[in-house]
């Protein structure tokens, strides 16, 4: 067993750090304050080959392994969940389904632009009515009766990068001109054609920097040589692309939690009262224990997972149990982590001051999206004892 990094990704590590902490934190807490998307940074981190990690560089990426990806993913989110959820959604989300369901002509056109962070890419599951229970969307994709484009429409909701999206993955339940239903599929559309409406912006807590909007699909005309993979197969695409996507969440709460954990340390040296430094007492040691022992138990999950996905792209073996434990326990792991960096800082973990409580509500969106806890603990439950 080999827990040591390659040199490759020692310099990623290092380059993804050095541009996260001069470039990102300096501006993270003004994003955080307006809500305004961080066009800037991001285009700064395609760039260094950010917004395509593990797309090859025939298809506008960077060509590196799953490891380069999740250390990238860390030191981004340490610096800023925001900007971190950005580059996971042009990764995972977008990006994995062409690499593993796209044809050539799809990969070199909409996944070159996206990899390469011409243009920005979001996929869109959720719906009003469906969250985990996506089978229940009601998106409709009719087929024409010449078989040539498929009429979509209905709504999206909670659609990351949504309002700055140029292409975008839309799963929808697919019918032909006899009524016959088909299944879920997935489609590519072109947020800048007829029909697709950008609605209302979500208000959030955290990752306020990441723009997330409700999107609208009215009799919007799709080519069939926009569908990625067969019809039918749209449920399948959307939950493998999720077992790739809960690793790059799992590596956003870990660069959550380290943060607020180096921050949480620095102060406990600092800090005094009665006459001591607070890291000097018992319970306050007893915090910071605690939050380093489980982010280090994240950071082995999700490189066991990480692991597991590049061995998975020469087997094909689904990794659904691995990613979906690194993100249940890493995302718990961020949720308690800032929670007690910000009781180690007292008064001042709740001012707008220091990063602390935006650690802390940024952590919060770990344990939600790409599959709530209670989602993946029912997950792991049922690849462990085979019952539904
Ligand atoms: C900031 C943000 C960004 C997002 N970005 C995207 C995006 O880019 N694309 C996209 O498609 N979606 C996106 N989402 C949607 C996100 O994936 C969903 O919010 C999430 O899957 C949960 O779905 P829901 O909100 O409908 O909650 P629900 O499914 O309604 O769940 C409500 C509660 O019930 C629990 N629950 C549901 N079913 C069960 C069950 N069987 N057993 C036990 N408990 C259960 C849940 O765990 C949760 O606690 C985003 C959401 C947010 C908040």
């Amino acid at each position: 067993m080999e827990f040591a990094l390659t040199e490759e990704q020692q310099m990623i590590q290092d380059a993804a750090r050095e541009f996260a902490q001069s470039v990102i934190v300096p501006v993270a807490a003004a994003y955080d304050d307006s809500g305004e998307f961080p066009a800037e940074t991001i285009s700064q981190a395609a760039e260094l080959g950010f917004m395509g990690i593990e797309i090859p560089e025939e298809y506008g990426g960077s060509g590196l392994d799953t490891i380069s990806y999740v250390l990238v993913m860390i030191e981004i989110a340490a610096a800023d969940a925001s900007h971190s959820t950005i580059v996971s959604v042009n990764n995972s989300l977008f990006g994995v389904p062409f690499l593993m369901f796209g044809t050539e002509e799809q990969k070199q056109t909409y996944l070159k632009p996206v990899a390469s962070g011409q243009v920005n890419g979001a996929y869109a599951l959720t719906e009003p009515q469906s969250g985990s229970d996506a089978h229940a969307m009601r998106c409709k994709a009719m087929l024409s009766e010449d078989g040539t484009h498929y009429t979509i429409t209905g709504k999206k909701s909670w659609i990351t990068s949504g309002p700055v999206a140029k292409y975008v993955i839309v799963f929808a339940q697919t019918f032909h001109p006899d009524g016959e239903s088909k299944g879920i599929s997935a489609f590519v559309v072109d947020a800048d054609q007829d029909g697709f409406i950008r609605g209302k912006h979500e208000p959030k807590l955290g990752i306020r920097a990441s723009a997330t909007c409700e999107i609208e699909l009215e009799n919007f005309k799709c080519p069939v040589e926009n569908r990625i993979g067969e019809e039918g197969q749209g449920f399948k695409i959307a939950m493998t692309v999720l077992d790739s996507g809960r690793i790059g969440v799992a590596a956003q709460a870990i660069g959550i939690a380290q943060a607020a954990y180096d921050a949480a340390l620095e102060y406990s040296r600092e800090r005094k009262a009665f006459g001591s430094a607070i890291g000097s007492f018992q319970s306050i040691q007893n915090k910071l224990a605690d939050m380093r022992t489980r982010i280090e138990a994240s950071r082995l999950l999700v490189m066991q997972a990480a692991w597991d996905k590049e061995r998975s792209k020469q087997t094909g073996a689904r990794i659904t149990l691995a990613a979906s434990m690194a993100k249940l326990y890493a995302s718990e792991t961020a949720m308690f982590v800032t929670h007690q960096a910000l009781q180690i800082h007292g008064g001042m973990g709740y001012s707008k001051e220091l990063p602390l409580e935006r650690y802390f509500r940024d952590a919060k969106i770990t344990e939600i999206y790409e599959g709530t806890s209670e989602i993946l603990r029912m997950v792991i439950g049922r690849l462990e004892t085979g019952l539904r």
